[in-house]
């Protein structure tokens, strides 16, 4: 199949035209550029709504396998990965390019999952892909995903926006996913856990949902100081709102939400269910932080639509610090936990280690 029958393979007929027709694309795939509905005015400003650009890229080998996801799966999470960084803006996703480099040993086929896994996720959350390019590739598949979205003007939601006093949340369970790929790492556990526990994990490793609605109700609330999504960890993510915001975050181990099958198959594997949540990553939760009297009643708009809230920690002042308070080595010691602390570092957790 030469180029164009391959695009044309993996993208026509993916998308409804009411979809394309809402993000205001006026031209998609075809053509040498998309054409899109301006927001930018000419003397330079964007009025109502600021756009919001992001790009990452996905290498075989690096930032998955075959032998873990589907093709399928890397398209749908390449793409999640993504929108969880206009998550973490507090924004809305419109657009998107796609650039892959296809090497010999994925077939046409195999492509066209992939294609099918990031037509899931964009038509999932209502995103218009508008082109990309396509190359052939020496070794490893690269998958490269440029997103633009959009928030109104000036209610973007910054790392650097933590302020004193602030409480410390996440959306969601944290560690998951690492778990998930401990399993599928691990295929001789599977015999040991439930079916459904093992679906459980490993959807949390290979279709991790990106918490779009989860942003717009935190940007709504006009509470929300600062916000990050979690694709490196919660250490790593809390890390890079104390050093943007130039305070310090503490996280109470306590108060840290695990679920049933997070802890039944950390103990079954002889793991620490708590270094995955602080190192694991690839949740892609959102991690921020709010004026903490606010706590309750936000928490109970985000159940209205069920949607989780969890208070962890807290924001002091400091210099750029995370810290974890009340871990269980000290009780052992007959100190009082809450009185206690450690700094934690802010690696992030390597997959292939
Ligand atoms: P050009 O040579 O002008 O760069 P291309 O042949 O690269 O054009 O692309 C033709 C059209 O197909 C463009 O609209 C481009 O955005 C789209 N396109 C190319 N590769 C991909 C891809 N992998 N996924 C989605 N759209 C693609
Ligand atoms: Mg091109």
């Amino acid at each position: 199949m030469d180029e164009f029958s391959r695009i044309s393979y993996w993208t026509s007929n993916q998308q409804d035209e009411k979809l394309l027709k809402r993000n205001a694309v006026k031209v998609a795939i075809g053509d040498d550029a998309a054409i899109v509905a301006g927001a930018v005015s000419e003397d330079g400003s964007s009025k109502d709504f600021e756009l919001l650009y992001t790009v990452d890229t996905m290498v075989e080998d690096i930032h998955f396998t075959s032998t873990t996801m589907t093709y399928a799966q890397i398209g749908y999470k390449a793409l999640a990965s993504n929108l969880s960084d206009i998550a973490a803006m507090g924004g809305v996703p419109l657009h998107a390019l796609i650039a892959i480099s296809v090497p010999g040993h994925v077939s046409a086929q195999q492509a066209k999952q992939l294609y099918d896994g990031i037509y899931e996720c964009a038509n999932t959350f209502g995103v218009a892909i508008v082109g990309g390019d396509t190359t052939s590739s020496p070794h490893n598949l690269v998958v490269t995903i440029t997103v633009v979205g959009q928030v109104e003007a000036g209610t973007a939601i910054l790392r650097s926006g933590a302020k004193f006093r602030d409480m410390l949340v996440i959306t969601g369970v944290a560690g998951k996913s690492a778990a998930g790929l401990h399993l599928l790492m691990h295929p001789e556990l599977e015999q040991e856990i439930s079916p459904e526990l093992s679906a459980q994990l490993k959807r949390a490793h290979q279709l991790p949902k990106p918490h779009l609605a989860q942003a717009r109700l935190l940007r709504e609330s006009g509470v929300c100081h600062s916000l990050n999504d979690v694709s490196d960890g919660l250490a790593s993510e809390a890390g890079e709102i104390a050093l943007a915001s130039k305070v310090d975050v503490i996280i109470e181990e306590t108060k840290l939400p695990i679920s049933d099958s997070l802890s039944r198959y950390a103990a079954l594997s002889h793991c620490s269910a708590l270094d995955w949540m602080l190192y694991g990553g690839e949740d892609y939760i959102l991690i921020g932080t709010i004026a903490s009297q606010h706590y309750k009643e936000l928490k109970r708009s985000f159940q209205q639509l069920g949607m989780q809230l969890y208070e962890i920690g807290y924001v002091e002042a400091g210099t750029g610090e995370v810290w974890l308070e009340g871990s269980s080595w000290q009780s052992q010691h007959g100190q009082s936990p809450k009185t206690q602390r450690k700094r934690i570092e802010r690696k992030g957790y390597n997959h292939f280690t």
